[in-house]
């Protein structure tokens, strides 16, 4: 099920408050708009009833896709460096809902589902648009390893993070956005698909890489750097 509370907020440009219904967790198989409202980066949007002011919500919120085997734990771009924890605890709510807590029919839910926890809407857009691509998102975060490397004249700023914002449907070309750790975008860049071949056909000189990145459900090279 889908849930949204309704939540007082108060207004970043007026300071008045107003009424949101905030989203607690989305079911995509039930509600496939709202996962289409995350991928078109309209979800959670809220316009000021006193002066049109507009905000964007930050994630807290577990969803749910059994069609396509997603389940996720979406929190705010600025708890990325709690990670350990937040990562322990969604762990804990997928076991309750999906694994030895549940019940026999819902275990068998959860074995199709891959549990995944993300720091942002960039972080879980991006999630969903590698799926929809057939990404495996281990790949492609090793793809952004890679890339960083070579980012590194001039250095980024420190907790730059790259998103993946989108795949050409003809060449297959992979799309990202170069953010600030305060999610505002500094560059975009394009990469030919092939690229990923330099990770996918090498699986030995990866290896360790990979463990450390499915280490838990927070797939991200930010596992690597952040709330270390
Ligand atoms: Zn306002």
């Amino acid at each position: 099920m889908s849930l949204f509370n309704p939540t007082d907020l108060n207004c970043p440009s007026c300071d008045r408050s107003f009424s949101f219904e905030l989203c607690a967790s989305v079911n995509a198989d039930r509600r496939p708009d709202l996962r289409q409202a995350i991928l078109d980066e309209t979800f959670q949007r809220a316009t000021c009833p006193h002066c049109q002011g507009t905000v964007r919500m930050e994630p807290r919120l577990s969803y749910l896709d059994v069609g396509r085997g997603q389940w996720m734990a979406a929190f705010p771009r600025n708890k990325v460096d709690d990670w350990k924890a937040l990562e322990a605890s969604a762990l804990d709510s997928f076991n309750r809902a999906f694994g030895a807590g549940a019940s026999a029919a819902e275990r068998e839910l959860g074995d199709a589902l891959k549990a995944r926890v993300v720091f942002s809407w960039e972080a879980l857009r991006e999630k969903l648009l590698a799926f929809d691509a057939g990404l495996d998102d281990v790949a492609l975060e090793e793809l952004k390893l890679l890339l960083l490397r070579d980012m590194q004249e001039p250095p980024l700023p420190l907790g730059a993070e790259l998103r993946l914002t989108g795949v050409a449907s003809d060449t297959g070309d992979l799309d990202f956005t170069v953010l600030d750790r305060q999610g505002q975008s500094l560059e975009s860049l394009t990469v030919p698909r092939d690229l990923l071949a330099e990770v996918t056909g090498d699986p030995e000189g990866w290896a360790e890489l990979t463990r450390s990145l499915q280490a838990g459900p927070f797939v991200d090279v930010q596992r690597l750097s952040r709330g270390q």
